[in-house]
């Protein structure tokens, strides 16, 4: 079994969590799962994946985050160029649409991209008539149709990172921006943290990058990396509450507490989430 990144055939076992064993790339720093064949992730991403109703995998309710998410997505937009009239961004893995009301307030004609039809239905009630449903390894766009490309925590989810990647630098023209930001495995609060590390997160997340896996991955296409850094994200106290619970008592329970105030919004910065902001070179 090759890596999916780099190529290298050596593997060693890295630890076991969620019922798997990760495993990691001798050569790249990868760390993967064998997933069973035939998984499909369009299966993975129901409506209970969202709505918190799944007994096994999914978000507590990613509605109930949509004040966190759009201050995190709004933050991250920020530190892009301002786009020139009539800029296009195509926000890959829109889940709800939170990303996409955003990038519109920054001024891009923006569209999202959503394997989920679920989702892809709340997505449209924000954003009307801005969604296309599909999977990212075939995007029904116009090569160089874009300005700019953004997956926000979604490259762990792709089954084939090479053939999304493949996708996102035909339709963006040269000189297009992509910027997403995806776990980083290599990061000291994933290392400290062990098979307990938040995002290990069993079936959804499929491959868990370091800053040199995904450096190779952007420039296999064609990319030159301007940046890779830890920028923050802003998290509900509930969720830092109950990682904190799950990383002390080194457990997970069933039910969910409701703290106190868990609502309220904090800016952290646990430096194991890496933004990368790269620019598309001309092509060769
Ligand atoms: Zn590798």
């Amino acid at each position: 079994m090759s890596c999916a990144v780099c190529g290298a055939a050596r593997a060693r076992s890295k630890l076991r969590t969620g019922g798997v064993e990760i495993l990691e790339c001798a050569s790249c720093g990868l760390a993967f799962w064998r997933s069973p064949s035939g998984h499909r992730p369009e299966t993975v991403y129901d409506a209970a994946y969202f709505a918190g109703t799944s007994a096994d995998h999914g978000y507590d309710d990613y509605g109930n985050l949509e004040r966190s998410l759009r201050r995190t997505f709004a933050r991250r937009l920020s530190r892009m160029p301002i786009p020139a009239a009539g800029s296009r961004l195509l926000d890959v893995g829109a889940a709800y649409g939170f990303a996409l009301v955003e990038a519109r307030r920054a001024g891009w004609v923006a569209v999202g991209l959503e394997i989920s039809a679920d989702a892809a239905r709340r997505a449209r009630r924000l954003n009307p008539g801005r969604l296309v449903i599909a999977n990212a390894a075939a995007v029904p766009c116009a090569g160089d149709s874009f300005d700019a490309v953004t997956l926000w925590d979604v490259l762990e989810h792709l089954p084939e990172p090479h053939a999304a990647l493949a996708e996102i630098a035909r339709i963006l023209r040269p000189g297009g921006r992509l910027v997403l930001t995806t776990g980083d495995v290599g990061s000291l609060a994933a290392r400290l943290s062990g098979s307990r590390w938040h995002l290990y997160t069993i079936p959804e997340h499929l491959f868990f990058y370091t800053r040199k896996s995904l450096r190779m991955l952007l420039e296999a296409h064609g990319f030159r990396v301007e940046s890779l850094r830890a920028e923050g994200s802003t998290y509900t106290l509930g969720y830092l509450m109950e990682r904190l619970r799950k990383t002390l008592l080194r457990r997970s329970s069933p039910t969910r507490t409701r703290w106190p105030g868990s609502e309220l919004r904090v800016p952290v910065n646990l430096f194991d989430i890496v933004t990368a902001r790269a620019v598309l070179g001309e092509r060769g």
